[in-house]
């Protein structure tokens, strides 16, 4: 018998955390929740009842009625469902991404967040990825990563992201963006990016995808063989 292991991966916005994550997640056999996804499931969920001009009351209603589910497909992608409707692809729009901001600041929603996060812990051994995953939801977490790369290179791993996909967007448009996400991820009063003390902190900025898949990939195996022993 072992019992169920908690990684914990934050890093800011491009820092590469769910693309590794998913990766470990099923080379390890673990499952995979990805806690941006349901910030921006909720996101969705406001603008399309409420518009652009939410309130925090507008929010906090709204809560009681959003049914969110997560899966980690054996392919190694993640779906979410909100209230039974697949939102994997609507919630990686602009407009979700622009008004994200709003509603992760909200300490109501945070609480909803993390308490669906720690629910869905209990049975499986998970790999979480997010900004305050080793610091708030998971603080005795098993493995505790901090994923990060300078703004530049964050920037340009997204612009080959849009290239695969047919966009060309400017770089230096996409570093300005990406600053702008780092310092509201920074300065949120409830839920901030910050490094945990305890965690082991990688910079991508000169490694590969699969170098760093293959580092957290040895982390987890000395974990969970250091589990049974034990
Ligand atoms: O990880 P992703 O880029 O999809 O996250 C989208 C946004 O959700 C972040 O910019 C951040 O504002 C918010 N977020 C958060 N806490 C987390 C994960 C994401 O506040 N644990």
């Amino acid at each position: 018998m072992h019992k169920n292991i908690v990684v914990a991966v934050d890093g800011p916005a491009g820092s590469g955390k769910s693309s590794v994550s998913k990766e470990v997640a099923k080379r390890a056999g673990l499952q995979y929740i990805d806690s941006g996804a349901l910030y921006r499931a909720i996101t969705l969920y406001v603008l399309t009842n409420c518009g652009e001009d939410f309130t925090q009351d507008d929010v906090s209603r709204l809560l009681n009625d959003i049914r969110l589910k997560q899966f980690f497909n054996d392919d190694g992608s993640c779906t979410t469902y909100c209230n039974g409707v697949d939102v994997s692809e609507k919630i990686r729009n602009e407009t979700v991404a622009t008004h994200i901001g709003k509603i992760s600041d909200i300490v109501v929603v945070r609480e909803y967040v993390n308490s669906l996060m720690r629910n869905w812990a209990k049975d499986h051994s998970i790999i979480v990825d997010g900004r305050d995953i080793g610091t708030v939801v998971f603080p005795d977490a098993d493995i505790k990563i901090y994923l990060d790369a300078t703004v530049e290179e964050r920037a340009l791993r997204r612009a080959k992201e849009y290239a695969q996909k047919g966009k060309n967007i400017d770089v230096n448009e996409l570093k300005v963006q990406i600053a702008r996400r780092d310092q509201q991820d920074i300065n949120r009063p409830y839920g901030a990016l910050r490094i945990a003390q305890d965690a082991i902190y990688i910079d991508t900025s000169a490694m590969t995808q699969q170098e760093v898949i293959d580092y957290m990939y040895s982390l987890v195996c000395d974990r969970i063989h250091s589990n049974y022993r034990t």
